[in-house]
């Protein structure tokens, strides 16, 4: 029988979804070790739980050896999410999905742990079939710039099947859709924080394309209970599952919105369209709802008042040490 020590290892700790994914397991009693190279997280994301007993942080790449360490828990969050922070170093970028999974795999095979895979609604590309459901396979441009991204965690859901058919590794494939809230970077380009960090500076929305595109947009506390409700299911399968919030707003519709709850009167104004953007986004969360008993409770209203509250504060506060 496995010995249950409660301790996990959450690679990309240090990011947004990461460290409130710290918050709930410490919150939960569990020992964390948080492993990030703080190449799109922030230490001050992490900044209150140093010191806490339960909490440690190592600052490391996913790509190089890993430390040996015993754990119950591999979480696998580790890779930038936001378009150009993830097309900065294309090639980092595919070694964090592929290597980087890989490295964390065989701490989760040496250690008989249960492995968390943040994997993404980007694996569908440019979908031609709308919503999306697990079981359509995609259309991603295996030669464009968003590839580094799509086609390395693509390739990490392949890895974490292989090691579950091949090792026995217990495994949770998650397909994440937009994620938004509180602890987002101002400064790491996805859409919610970009438009909600202009409007607070009273600068113009900035709209790729004419707006046309859609997202659905799910707030973080809705996605980490999905998360806690699939890695601790022992009957709701490997996944891959997804996790996102069914209402679908074009983007036109979302800064309408940003500047509405913001109270806020500034211009949109449209730049070029990003290349290979796609151009629907809408998650099919039957599976979820079925398995897990999961859908998200925040809308995206009360989501964004949240949201707007947090950068409220956090752009009026001087800018913290770095680590
Ligand atoms: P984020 O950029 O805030 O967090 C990623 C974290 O991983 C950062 O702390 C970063 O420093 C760390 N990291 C990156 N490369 C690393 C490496 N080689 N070694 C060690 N650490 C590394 O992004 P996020 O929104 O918190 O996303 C977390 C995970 O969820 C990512 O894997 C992302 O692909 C996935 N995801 C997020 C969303 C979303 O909407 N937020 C959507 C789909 C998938
Ligand atoms: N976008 C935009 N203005 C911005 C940032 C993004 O119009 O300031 C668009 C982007 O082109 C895409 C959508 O908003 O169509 C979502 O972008 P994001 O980077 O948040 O995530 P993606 O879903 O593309 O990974």
């Amino acid at each position: 029988m496995r010995v249950v020590k409660n301790r996990a290892l959450v690679a990309g700790g240090a990011g947004f979804l990461g460290s409130h994914l710290c918050d709930r397991l410490i919150e939960q009693g569990l020992e964390v070790f948080c492993l990030d190279n703080l190449l799109s997280g922030r230490f001050q994301n992490i900044q209150h739980l140093v010191g806490n007993p339960k909490f440690s942080f190592i600052e490391h790449d996913v790509c190089d050896p890993l430390p040996e360490m015993e754990v119950d828990e591999v979480w696998n969050l580790a890779c930038p999410a936001s378009p150009p922070r993830y097309q900065a170093n294309p090639v980092h970028t595919m070694m964090t999905s592929v290597v980087g999974t890989r490295n964390l795999l065989d701490v989760a095979r040496t250690s008989r742990a249960r492995f968390f895979q943040a994997s993404t609604s980007e694996v569908y590309g440019d979908p031609e079939m709308h919503p999306q459901h697990e079981g359509y396979r995609g259309c991603v441009n295996t030669v464009g710039p968003r590839a580094c991204y799509d086609e390395g965690k693509r390739a990490a859901e392949a890895l974490c099947f292989d090691y579950h058919r091949c090792f026995g590794v217990e495994i949770r494939v998650v397909r994440i859709f937009n994620t938004y809230g509180p602890r987002m970077d101002p400064d790491d380009g996805r859409v919610v924080s970009n438009f909600i960090v202009k409007a607070l500076n009273g600068q113009p929305l900035e709209i790729y394309g004419d707006g046309e595109q859609t997202r659905s947009f799910c707030y973080v506390d809705d996605l980490i209970a999905g998360f806690l409700a699939f890695m601790r299911s022992d009957t709701a399968g490997t996944g891959p599952i997804n996790l996102g919030n069914p209402g679908e707003f074009t983007i036109r519709e979302l800064a309408e919105l940003v500047l509405e709850y913001g109270g806020v009167d500034t211009a949109i104004n449209c730049l070029p369209a990003a290349p290979d953007d796609p151009q629907r986004r809408r998650p099919d969360i039957s599976l979820a709802k079925g398995e897990l008993g999961w859908e998200p409770a925040i809308p995206l209203h009360g989501g964004l008042l949240r949201t707007f509250e947090y950068f409220r504060t956090a752009m009026a506060q001087p800018a913290r040490k770095a680590h």
